[in-house]
């Protein structure tokens, strides 16, 4: 990576604003239902504390729309960090303002302190400069961890950084190295599966990476619209018609690319949504008028998994089928398990697709799992995502000294 990170500069004494990204879930009581956002800051604050940082944090929760709202306060948050570093963290009641720049000056070295949730503030994803300043008075440096949400150009992911030098934090900066090094030189042969709901969201993505790797595959409910671009008739199946002519133009050009296009060739199908839906698995070309596919099928497991299996690089986005329903998850369980066993490098993208292979158990067993979905898909599409470009290249060392 060309960014410079948290162990490149000198960091003892400094204060030093963390953007991290501790948007976790939550149930009705407010419990955290699930802590994996907030140990995966964990090394770049331990790192900064170790090294004398004082250390400041600030996270988005929830949508409050840039109202306060105690339902999303950080407050329970700061409470389990607490009990992860064991130490004490330190609750601002804001994140910008007098009495938290006080608060934060007067931190002492190794202390940490949590600011209230950013999007209180409507100024926050306005990237309004004033808010921005505001949130740089706080520090003397900058470190963007936030990976989940370095696609968006907020006051606290980008706006901060025209005030204070920047850097990335080691969650970012993994990130951004390991699908940085798939897209620009990958071990080959660069397998990418892609699935999910709908073409729509991932057209991008499936473009750019028709330029680079060796085998598409496609899977999911986005299969049937491509598989109707190929003449099948796909029932009454998840399929946007309006993105036939562009599905059939992608088929093109993975022709023109020299790319292998693997799409299903059989189906679950059910004649409804549900899981209890008796089901039955039919070739691609036996899909009845009144049939639904709701998950790839065996055949196509296996001739998907052959292909993973010989991979040098994998990158999977999006599940097979409606893995949510048990009766329906068999493909996405199926790619998952080739996927672990592939011994080349293998990246997992994408909420539900994360959530899948963290589900089955497989996570340990793959490269990377990105910790952010919309992002990872916008780093894939080849875009320069706003959290990192803004962070300073290893060239130019100004940091701030
Ligand atoms: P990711 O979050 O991994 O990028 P998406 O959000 O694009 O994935 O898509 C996930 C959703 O796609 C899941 O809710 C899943 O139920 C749905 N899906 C997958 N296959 C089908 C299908 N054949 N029919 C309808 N929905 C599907
Ligand atoms: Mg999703």
């Amino acid at each position: 990576m060309n960014k410079l990170k948290i162990d490149d500069v000198d960091v003892n004494g400094k204060r030093v604003l963390v953007r991290v990204d501790f948007n976790v879930p939550m149930n009705e009581k407010g419990d955290i239902t699930d802590e994996t956002r907030i140990r995966a800051a964990l090394p770049s604050i331990r790192f900064l504390m170790e090294r004398g940082a004082k250390v400041i944090l600030a996270s988005h929760l929830g949508r409050p729309k840039g109202e306060v709202n105690a339902r999303y306060s950080l407050t329970p948050v700061g409470q389990k960090l607490s009990e992860l570093l064991n130490v004490p963290v330190a609750m601002a009641k804001d994140c910008v303002g007098e009495e938290v720049r006080q608060q934060a000056h007067r931190l002492k070295d190794g202390e940490v302190l949590l600011l209230e949730n950013l999007r209180f503030h409507a100024a926050e994803e306005a990237n309004d400069p004033e808010f921005a300043r505001g949130l740089a008075a706080l520090a003397e440096l900058f470190v963007n961890d936030a990976f989940g949400t370095a696609h968006r150009a907020h006051a606290s992911t980008a706006g901060v950084a025209a005030y204070i030098p920047a850097v990335a934090g080691f969650l970012m900066s993994r990130e951004v190295e390991i699908m940085g090094q798939a897209l620009k030189s990958p071990q080959r042969p660069f397998v990418a599966i892609i699935g999910g709901a709908k073409v729509s969201d991932k057209i991008d993505v499936i473009r750019s990476l028709l330029d680079k790797v060796n085998t598409l595959i496609i899977g999911g409910g986005m299969a049937n619209t491509f598989l109707k671009a190929q003449n099948y008739s796909v029932g009454k199946s998840l399929c946007e018609t309006e993105k036939v002519g562009l599905a059939r133009e992608l088929l093109e050009l993975a022709q023109r690319n020299t790319v292998t296009l693997l799409l299903p060739q059989d189906v679950v199908v059910a004649k409804e949504f549900r899981n209890e839906a008796a089901f039955r698995v039919v070739s691609v070309s036996d899909i009845a008028q009144d049939d639904q596919a709701l998950d790839i099928g065996p055949a196509s497991v296996a001739a998907f998994a052959e292909a993973v299996a010989g991979a040098g690089t994998v990158i999977w986005n999006g599940p097979m089928g409606v893995f949510e329903m048990p009766n329906f998850a068999g493909g996405t369980r199926g790619v998952a398990q080739a996927v672990a066993q592939c011994s080349g490098v293998t990246i997992i993208g994408g909420g539900d697709s994360v959530a899948a292979v963290e589900n089955m158990g497989l996570a340990s067993s793959m490269t990377h799992i990105s910790t952010g979905g919309g992002a990872s898909l916008e780093f894939l599409e080849g875009k320069v995502l706003p959290g990192v470009q803004v962070l300073q290249d290893k060239s130019n060392m100004n940091t701030g000294e």
